[in-house]
């Protein structure tokens, strides 16, 4: 569909155990896997396509098969990628990347996260050439645009830096080499541990930050003992409702205009990469453009994950959801 190296999905979760009690309806009609059709701002049926849509029945699989396996291949042949959930808070994006809980889940349950490096060790592991090889790992979340070490919270602020050899980092970032993907689960359930969350009326432990998951390969195959490097960038972002929704007041307030300004910066970040031919991108409206810098444009690979709750009382949310994929494509 789209012409460019950004796959864009929708997801739409069950309904909740308490939208189905409360005889909450499904506010979407399904077409068929790449379309669905969706009441717009003025109550009138639009039809709308992406790459893939996956609906309640959907597996954690499914997902990663379509959006992740080429990004993963893509990263041990040293092309950076990124995966990016977008959505309200409660429309499942968190779901999509760790799954119902990083520690204790089942296979059929398992998140993007952990499929993401299982897949970087078997790649690896099953390629003839490849000799040796590290993987590191960082995570990080920015909060009111500080960029904030989940690894390590004495590192609250880190600055993005960029070199030819490394192209674009986070300066300081704590980063642990992992050896396999199970290696990875104790630190990755720390970070996740310590991601900043707020109350809101929303959702009790709602996330009002971007949480990122940083995997870097890097190894030397034969017989050119060439040393390629990638990296995949996982982002699970802050929720993206709108603030008078929510009752901001205060900080709250601070926060949801500071996650306005950076989910529209990404926005328009994708869409300029989306338009044929791009004159000015903007990455640096935001740490958060800037950090994927180069896993989002030229030849690197991406995939955003709009997650949708199915339910009516949700469908204004669905729907600017809905209308930032299709503005990215
Ligand atoms: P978000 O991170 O977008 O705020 P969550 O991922 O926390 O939302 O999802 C909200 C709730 O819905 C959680 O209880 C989660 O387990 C559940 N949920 C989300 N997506 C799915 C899904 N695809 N299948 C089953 N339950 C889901
Ligand atoms: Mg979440």
């Amino acid at each position: 569909m789209s012409n460019s190296n950004v796959t864009v999905c929708v997801r739409f979760r069950p309904l909740s155990h308490k939208e189905r009690k409360g005889n909450d309806k499904v506010c979407f009609n399904k077409l068929d896997s790449e379309s669905f059709v969706f009441k717009d701002e003025r109550d009138e049926d639009v039809i709308f396509s992406f790459d893939k849509v996956f609906y309640d029945d959907s597996e954690q699989s499914d997902v990663y098969n379509f959006l992740a396996v080429p990004i993963v291949a893509d990263a041990v042949n040293g092309i950076n990628g990124t995966i990016i959930t977008y959505g309200q808070t409660g429309a499942g994006k968190t779901y999509s990347m760790e799954g119902p809980s990083i520690l204790h889940c089942n296979e059929l349950k398992t998140g993007l996260v952990q499929r993401v490096l299982n897949g970087l060790f078997e790649c690896l592991k099953t390629s003839a050439n490849i000799t040796t090889w590290t993987v590191k790992l960082s995570m990080v979340e920015i909060y009111l645009e500080k960029v904030r070490d989940l690894l390590d919270l004495s590192k609250d602020n880190l600055q993005i830096k960029e070199s030819k050899s490394q192209g674009i980092f986070i300066s300081g970032a704590t980063e642990i080499s992992i050896m396999n993907g199970s290696d990875a689960l104790e630190r990755l359930s720390e970070g996740i541990a310590n991601r900043a969350v707020g109350e809101t009326q929303m959702n009790l432990a709602s996330s009002r930050s971007h949480c990122l998951y940083i995997f870097s390969v890097q190894h030397e195959s034969t017989p050119d003992e060439r040393v390629r490097a990638g990296k995949i960038i996982l982002v699970d972002l802050a929720g993206s409702e709108k603030v008078e929704k929510t009752g901001a007041e205060g900080r709250v307030l601070d926060e949801a205009k500071t996650i306005n300004k950076s989910l529209s910066a990404l926005g328009n970040v994708i869409n300029a990469l989306t338009t044929a031919k791009p004159n000015h991108v903007p990455y640096r409206d935001s740490k958060l453009t800037r950090i994927l810098q180069d896993s989002l444009g030229g030849s690197s690979r991406a995939a955003l994950l709009c997650c949708c709750s199915p339910s009516w009382s949700n469908s204004p949310e669905s729907l600017s959801t809905i209308r930032f994929g299709t503005r990215t494509k």
